[in-house]
């Protein structure tokens, strides 16, 4: 826990070396600008990481992500690190990993596609380029640049 430049927290996740500047956005995946959140989530922005510069860090108490949350993370900061704490010790550490197949968490930028027409249909992509982050619609398939700006 030394290398964590805030408070340890008992139980929950550690969000780590999210690329400076993208802790909000990793706030609003999580969902903490929505109501019932009953958690308490610590922020870092703006920290010295060690040979990348600066990065933040986002801590959430007494919740553990679902693997949407965490597909999402991936798509803003592929260099992020979860850590689930339990009893005040990291119980598992892993680097979150782009799917290969982006299932429901990302809305097509093309209006008529299939899958923004009230089908019940999921979106789904395909990844076409890793950096810059280019995706691809499995069924229009409209190309997406701005992806951080289409998760759902
Ligand atoms: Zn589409």
């Amino acid at each position: 826990m030394k290398e964590l430049k805030i408070q340890p927290i008992k139980n929950g996740t550690v969000i780590d070396h999210i690329p400076s500047g993208m802790a909000l956005k990793v706030l609003r995946i999580i969902g903490i600008d929505e109501k019932g959140v009953d958690s308490t989530v610590s922020v870092a922005m703006h920290v010295p990481s060690k040979g990348t510069g600066w990065k933040d860090i986002v801590k959430v108490e007494d919740r553990e992500l679902d693997p949407k949350e965490v597909d999402k993370i991936s798509l803003i900061s592929p260099s992020a690190t979860i850590n689930i704490i339990r009893n005040y010790e990291v119980a598992e550490k892993h680097k979150v990993q782009l799917p290969k197949v982006i299932k429901g968490i990302v809305k097509c930028a093309n209006p008529s596609c299939i899958t923004n027409l009230n089908e019940p249909v999921e979106t789904m992509f395909t990844i076409k380029s890793k950096s810059p982050l280019k995706l691809r619609c499995h069924y229009c398939d409209r190309e997406l640049e701005d992806v951080v700006e289409h998760i759902i």
